[in-house]
C-alpha cells in the first residue's frame, strides 16, 4: 500500500480515509488515478492554488451503507437532445469500481451481515487497489462473460462455501468474525488466516485462467505445470486425500502452506496470495521508508542489501524479495517483544521463491497500460 496525504492540507491520511482529521476536508479514493481526491475543503477557507476539489463527482452509492470511501464513476456524458429532456445527463446508479464487482450481498435488513460485508468490502478494496497497482486486467463479470464477480454471503442465512468457479468468487462473511476465524485457524492448524488472505487466494484461481490457462502461451503453461504440478489432476480425489492424510511432513521444503500441497491449483492460489502479500508489504515498507540496517549478520550476508526498502517493481520481484527477509526478521522480533505471535509466520524455501518469480513474470507479461503512477508520498 502507498502512503497517502490529505489533498488539501497534506497531512498523513490512510487509504480508508473519507475525511481529514486535521482540516476536515471530505475526500474519496479515485480508482482511475489511484489517489485520494478532495470533495470539499473542510475548514480551509481558501484552497491552495495547487489543490482543487473534484466537481460533479459523488461518493460510491455504498458510502453510507458500508462506509465505502471510493468515488463513483464519472456520470455518463449527457446525450445531446433536441429540445428539453428531463432525463438528459441524469447520473446512472453509481457504485464504485470495487463495489460494482459484488453481485450478491446480505439484505438491507440483515444488520449483522451488513456489518461483516463492510469489513469484507474494505479488504476487497485493498485487493482491488493492488490489482490496479500491478497493472492487471480486471474484467467486470456482470458485463463480460468470464470476468470477475463476487458473491459475499452470510452463512448465518444459508450454508456458504468459500471458493472460486469461472470468475465467481464466493466468500463466507462469517470469516469476518474474529472468534469464528480463529477457531477455523486452530482447527486447520494454520499459522495465518485473514479475510484479505481469502480474497487474494480466491482471486488467484481467476488469474490462473487469465494469465496461464487461457493466455495462449504453451511455454508458460508448461513451465507452470513444471513448477506447480498438473492442473488437470482430479480435484475431488486430491481433496479427499488431503483431508484423510493431511500434508506431507516435509511440505515446507516445496510449498508456502500445508493447504498448498492439496492440489496444483491450490499451490498456485496459495503462492499467488503470498505474492500479493509480499508485494503489498514491500510497497508499504518502501512508502514509509523503512530501513533495516542491522544486525549485520542479518542484513548483509552477501553485501547486497542496502538498508532501505525500495518499492517493488513488477517483473523485478526477486530483487525486491531479498529486501523482505531482513524486514520480516525485524518485524517478527518486534512482535515477539510485545508478546504477540510472529507477524510473518512463513518460510520461503527455494522452490517457493521460484514459484513466486514465475508468478511475477506472468503478471509482468499481462500488465496493461494504465494512467501515470501517482507519486508515493
Ligand atoms: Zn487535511
Ligand atoms: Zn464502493
Ligand atoms: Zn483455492
Amino acid at each position: 500500500m502507498r502512503a497517502f496525504s490529505c489533498p488539501v492540507c497534506s497531512r498523513l491520511v490512510t487509504f480508508e480515509s473519507d475525511r481529514c482529521l486535521h482540516c476536515g476536508a471530505a475526500m474519496a479514493f479515485d480508482p482511475a488515478t489511484r489517489g485520494l481526491v478532495a470533495l470539499d475543503f473542510g475548514t480551509v477557507a481558501v484552497a491552495d492554488a495547487a489543490t482543487q476539489a473534484v466537481e460533479g463527482r459523488d461518493r460510491c452509492a455504498n458510502a453510507t451503507l458500508i462506509h465505502c470511501n471510493w468515488l463513483a464513476p464519472p456520470t455518463a456524458p449527457a446525450v445531446p437532445v433536441d429540445g428539453p429532456d428531463p432525463n438528459a445527463g441524469a447520473p446512472r446508479e453509481a457504485l464504485c469500481a470495487s463495489c460494482a464487482l459484488t453481485r450478491t450481498r446480505p439484505a438491507d435488513s440483515d444488520t449483522e451481515g451488513l456489518e461483516r460485508l463492510a469489513g469484507a468490502e474494505r479488504q476487497k478494496r485493498r485487493l482491488h487497489f493492488e490489482l490496479l497497482e500491478l497493472g492487471l486486467p480486471i474484467a467486470d463479470g456482470q458485463e463480460e462473460p468470464g470476468g470477475l464477480i463476487f458473491d459475499l454471503l452470510s452463512s448465518a442465512v444459508a450454508p456458504v462455501t468459500t471458493g472460486h468457479a469461472d470468475g465467481v468468487v464466493t466468500i463466507d462473511l462469517a470469516e469476518e468474525d474474529d472468534v469464528h476465524r480463529v477457531k477455523m485457524r486452530e482447527q486447520l492448524a494454520e499459522p495465518y488466516r485473514t479475510m484479505l488472505g481469502h480474497l487474494r487466494h480466491e482471486v488467484g484461481h481467476y488469474y490462473w485462467t487469465v494469465l496461464v490457462a487461457d493466455a495462449g502461451d504453451e511455454a508458460r503453461l508448461a513451465e507452470a505445470r513444471g513448477l506447480f504440478g498438473d492442473d488437470t489432476e482430479d480435484y475431488g480425489a486430491a481433496l479427499d486425500r488431503h483431508y484423510a492424510e493431511g500434508a506431507p511432513d516435509d511440505w515446507e521444503d516445496r510449498h508456502i502452506s500445508a493447504y498448498a500441497t492439496m492440489h496444483p491449483m491450490e499451490d498456485w492460489a496459495e503462492t499467488w496470495a503470498h505474492y500479493l502479500h509480499l508485494w503489498d508489504a514491500l510497497q508499504t515498507a518502501a512508502s514509509y521508508r523503512v530501513s533495516v540496517a542491522g544486525p549485520e549478520h542479518v542484513t548483509d550476508p552477501s553485501g547486497t542489501f542496502a538498508g532501505r526498502v525500495e518499492a517493488p517493481v513488477v517483473g523485478r520481484f526477486p530483487e525486491a524479495l531479498e529486501q523482505w527477509l531482513p524486514v520480516s526478521y525485524a518485524l517478527n522480533a518486534l512482535n515477539r517483544s510485545l508478546g504477540s505471535q510472529d507477524l510473518y509466520p512463513f518460510v520461503l524455501s527455494p522452490p517457493v521463491v521460484e514459484k513466486l518469480a514465475f508468478i511475477d513474470r506472468a503478471v509482468a507479461a499481462a500488465a496493461v497500460p494504465r494512467p501515470a503512477d501517482v507519486p508515493a508520498t
